[in-house]
């Protein structure tokens, strides 16, 4: 049997380090028996879903070195490996297990399952659908389709009794059937749920271990329904333990940089930050803490990874890439990697307008634009001493900003800009006066060329790392004052 492994990740945002990590461990299962690695895309949620952000996952995985043998780029028997092109496969697959009775057609409105919801909340039951189209005859759900009526398709799941699923690491996993929900196979809008595209992808794609994060486990039961309604072998399943963040909760973009992206434009090697995954929960025999992607291919096993949370911690990030950077590249190298990273005319084109502008001397350029080449910025609170603003206040229109350019999905000067006037508006501040942190924040000065610019070329990632790390040196949030500011920025943004 080849061995067969896959990434599915869904393009709805940054590339998130978690899928390079995932994507790394399923490569290294394959490779190392010389079997194959598959890049899927999972792009069934229509609305999150951007081209942008699967070509930025692409690249950035690439850009890490990794490289799959199937995938919408690489193309492959298989295809099409982006699953908005599949729907006529999973259309014919909801088909068939409404045929065989293990599915049906459910018309409930959203009201009635918020009502449904809201009581089982109440009643501290676990929330899920109760049944109620399931008792619907065969010429009561004719009649409702003939009408047109809106509708899903859900799974029939059992009530009673413990689904056990085997997983390579962790042994059986059991899970009683009343905390599984009759999950919805087939959206209103015709297009397949997560779980149904997921499965019959895997089985058709001859998928044959499934390396995925431990955040699935409450899905493979469903899951291991399916295959057995369609009557397919199941995949072998392996959950791998989540990143974190060294607070131990789950790692996210509110906590840390998350995207592959950042770690690129800060200035990371890729072979740098592929060690530092591949050190997440796993080890080389010997315990050395620097290798090569080819030295974990050669020594891989999956049964050394360990279920305890693994730490993803920058600063253990940045002795390895600078143990890179020292051990591994000539000076020769090193010129040649500063180049291909920033320091280029490419990038450089981008702001030297600006620039041009307001040098006396060329050895103006450097100071002036160092920002332009950094990652987090050398800041104390004193740089953001404002006339007008207390401290307090500034903190708020440095989070408001982070929140609201978190919600900006088209980065471009004139949106940042839109974003930033709504959001002094509705603070009731002078655009001037609320730049003034936003400034200092992303360019460390007030006295720089215009934010918007340089918010543009520096791209969200980086922007948003920036504008976290000015909250922090102002102190940080605590949780509660976390909460209240959310709070008013949801009321805030309503208006
Ligand atoms: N599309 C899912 C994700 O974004 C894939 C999960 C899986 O590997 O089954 O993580």
């Amino acid at each position: 049997m080849t061995i067969r492994t896959r990434v599915a990740p869904s393009p709805t945002g940054d590339p998130h380090v978690g899928t390079a990590y995932i994507a790394l461990f399923n490569m290294a299962f394959a490779r190392s028996q010389g079997g194959k690695f598959i890049l899927r895309i999972e792009d069934t949620d229509q609305a999150r879903s951007t081209p942008e952000s699967e070509q930025q996952i692409l690249n950035s995985l690439r850009w890490l070195g990794l490289d799959w043998d199937e995938g919408p780029d690489a193309g492959g028997p298989n295809g099409p490996y982006r699953q908005s092109e599949r729907r006529e496969i999973y259309a014919d697959h909801a088909r068939q297990l409404l045929d065989k009775g293990h599915a049906f057609h459910c018309f409930c409105s959203s009201e009635r399952l918020d009502e449904l919801r809201a009581e089982q909340m109440a009643n501290k039951q676990t929330p899920g659908y109760d049944g109620h189209c399931l008792h619907l005859s065969k010429e009561e759900v004719a009649q409702k389709l003939a009408a047109g009526e809106s509708h899903v398709v859900r799974m029939k799941v059992p009530v009673e009794g413990t689904c056990v699923v085997d997983d390579m690491l962790r042994g059986a996993i059991e899970i009683d059937w009343s905390q599984v929900d009759m999950q919805v196979l087939v959206k209103a809008d015709g297009m397949p749920t997560y779980h149904l595209a997921n499965v019959v992808d895997d089985h058709l794609m001859e998928i044959t271990h499934v390396i995925r994060g431990e955040e699935w486990i409450n899905s493979a039961p469903k899951h291991k329904l399916l295959y057995q309604y369609f009557g397919w072998e199941m995949p072998v399943l392996c959950h791998m333990p989540l990143l974190r963040n060294p607070d131990k909760s789950k790692l996210s973009k509110r906590k840390n940089p998350t995207s592959i992206t950042y770690y690129r434009d800060a200035g990371y090697l890729p072979e740098a930050l592929l060690n530092y995954l591949g050190r997440m929960g796993w080890s080389m025999p010997d315990e050395r803490e620097k290798f090569t992607l080819d030295e974990m291919l050669e020594q891989f096993d999956i049964s050394r990874v360990s279920l305890g949370g693994p730490i993803f911690d920058q600063e253990k990030l940045s002795w390895l890439n600078a143990s890179w950077i020292r051990e591994n590249l000539t000076v020769e190298q090193f010129a040649d990697r500063l180049h291909g990273w920033l320091l280029n005319k490419d990038y450089m084109m981008k702001f030297l307008p600006f620039a041009k502008e307001r040098v006396e001397t060329l050895s103006d350029f450097a100071p002036m634009s160092a920002f332009m080449f950094s990652g987090l910025l050398d800041l104390s609170p004193e740089d953001f001493a404002h006339k007008k603003l207390e401290e307090s206040e500034v903190k708020k229109v440095l989070q408001f900003t982070l929140w609201r350019l978190e919600q900006q999905r088209q980065w471009t000067k004139g949106n940042i800009f839109a974003d930033i006037k709504a959001l002094s508006k509705a603070m009731g501040h002078k655009l001037g006066d609320f730049n003034h942190p936003i400034f200092v924040a992303v360019a460390g000065t007030p006295n720089s060329w215009s934010v918007m610019d340089s918010m543009e070329i520096l791209g969200p990632d980086m922007i948003r790392a920036r504008l976290r790390h000015a909250v922090a040196v102002l102190g940080g949030l605590s949780k509660k004052e976390g909460k209240r500011l959310e709070k008013e920025f949801k009321v805030l943004s309503a208006e």
